[in-house]
């Protein structure tokens, strides 16, 4: 009999609190991991997330192959169906896996969890995303905190008292057998994107000048730990002790992260719906082809501009870009956030549903603890503080301050009353 550990939203093999359990179990454990149809259905057929994590987890595979000859076995197919093929090969006990909080993501192990329980498999999963999850910071009376301020207050208090776990795993009890099934990117109908996922930086001159660089879409003041926690690259336990003792600053980015992990957990609804509802009868004038002009960098205001052509050329655009073009998106061309939302959602290769949702809605001003919806960010006022020798717009914009360049789609002044207009009476 073995175990079977299912890698999902954590690839690596340092500080995982599922792996280090099924490695406790006594039987040896196979690392799987599943190529999901249902989430690759959607993506580009080069998309830069997908050839990460197949890179990544062939790097793991390698790993296990030379150092403890083991291996990763790699699937592709429902994961219910990928479960029957393994249980005709081995006699699987238990499976163990670490949590994910998406609602696609329940639904899928609440569905395998009922299918196991008549198969008498264990299903045993972990917290291992977040330092604090669903309901652990919770009000006195049980409730989910949805303000930001008392939420955090409450995680320092909880995690000041609260000893870390150490999952040290030692990597030994794997099954070994080195032929388990690989799969290439063309196998799982995907090529190759051009696009790569960069390291991230996170050394004591970074974190000690991250308070007050961070805000400079020019600077290289931020972490770029994005998509490494997305897809648990890196163990947030371990970034979290490393920035405590440099940035507390930098530590409140990462409660926002669990705040809004919490959020979605809560009010699954949020996915498609604002938080407050009220919004959702917001008269949106979505128009397509202002949309477009969004989508493609060429609204006539150069930091909107650089930031969509930044995310549309890396994948990546610097937090303080994505309020100003998110801002004007929803306030400005008066687009729905959804569409905003799926947009980015597309491009971001840190992309994550809790956060890009918690985000767009605290922009549009829909959301938990969101910005008021007269906060209107002025894209100027926004240059002028932010990038005032316009470094970052020259790297993504270079034909502004030319002939070429357009005017504004839309006047301040006129987007900002008829915003007012369009919000007040809801
Ligand atoms: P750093 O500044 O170095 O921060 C370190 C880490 O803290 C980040 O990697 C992230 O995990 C966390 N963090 C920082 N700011 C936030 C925040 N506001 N909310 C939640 N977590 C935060 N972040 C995502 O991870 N995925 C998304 O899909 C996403 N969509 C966004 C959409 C909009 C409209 C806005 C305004 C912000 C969005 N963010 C999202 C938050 C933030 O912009 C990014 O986390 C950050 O820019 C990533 O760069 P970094 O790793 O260098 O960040």
């Amino acid at each position: 009999p073995i175990s079977v550990f299912w890698f999902r939203r954590d690839l690596r093999l340092d500080d995982n609190a599922a792996l280090s359990l099924a490695l406790s179990s006594g039987r040896p454990v196979l690392p799987i991991f599943i190529f999901d149809p249902h989430i690759l259905n959607s993506l580009a057929r080069d998309d830069a997330r997908v050839t990460f994590i197949h890179a990544t987890l062939t790097a793991i595979r390698t790993q296990l192959e030379t150092q403890y000859g083991s291996s990763l076995a790699f699937y592709h197919g429902k994961p219910l169906d990928v479960f029957q093929r393994i249980f005709h090969a081995y006699q699987v006990t238990a499976i163990y896996a670490n949590h994910d909080y998406e609602p696609y993501a329940r639904t899928r192990d609440e569905a395998l969890r009922k299918w196991l329980q008549s198969q008498s498999v264990d299903f045993h999963t972990c917290k291992d995303l977040v330092i604090f999850e669903k309901n652990e910071i919770s009000k006195t009376d049980g409730r989910p905190y949805t303000l930001y301020t008392p939420y955090q207050q409450k995680w320092k208090a909880v995690h000041c008292h609260t000893k870390l776990a150490n999952y040290s795993a030692e990597i030994k009890g794997l099954v070994q057998q080195t032929a388990l099934p690989y799969l290439t990117l063309a196998d799982i109908g995907f090529h190759r994107s051009s696009l790569a996922v960069p390291p991230y930086r996170l050394d004591p001159t970074l974190l000690r000048h991250y308070e007050q660089d961070r805000n400079f879409p020019a600077m290289a003041g931020t972490s770029r730990l994005g998509p490494h926690l997305r897809f648990g690259t890196v163990s947030i336990r371990k970034i979290f002790q490393q920035a405590q003792a440099y940035s507390d600053t930098f530590c409140n980015e990462l409660i926002w992260r669990e705040f809004f992990s919490q959020i979605l957990w809560h009010f699954p609804h949020t996915e498609h719906n604002s938080f407050k509802s009220k919004f959702d009868l917001i008269q949106w004038r979505n128009n397509e082809t202002e949309f477009r002009r969004w989508c493609e960098g060429t609204t006539g205001y150069p930091l909107v501009d650089a930031g969509m052509r930044e995310l549309n050329a890396t994948g990546y655009m610097h937090n303080r870009v994505r309020m100003i073009t998110a801002s004007f998106l929803c306030k400005h061309l008066l687009i729905d956030w959804r569409w905003g939302e799926a947009y980015f959602a597309s491009k971001l290769l840190d992309y994550d549903m809790a956060s890009n949702v918690g985000n767009w809605q605290w922009v549009a001003g829909c959301g938990t603890d969101a910005a008021p919806y007269f906060r209107i960010f002025n894209p100027i006022a926004q240059t002028q503080k932010f990038d005032k020798n316009f470094d970052y717009i020259r790297t993504w914009v270079s034909e502004w301050n030319t002939g070429t360049y357009p005017a504004p789609m839309v006047d301040h002044k006129l987007a900002r009353e008829r915003c007012l207009k369009t919000f007040l009476p809801v």
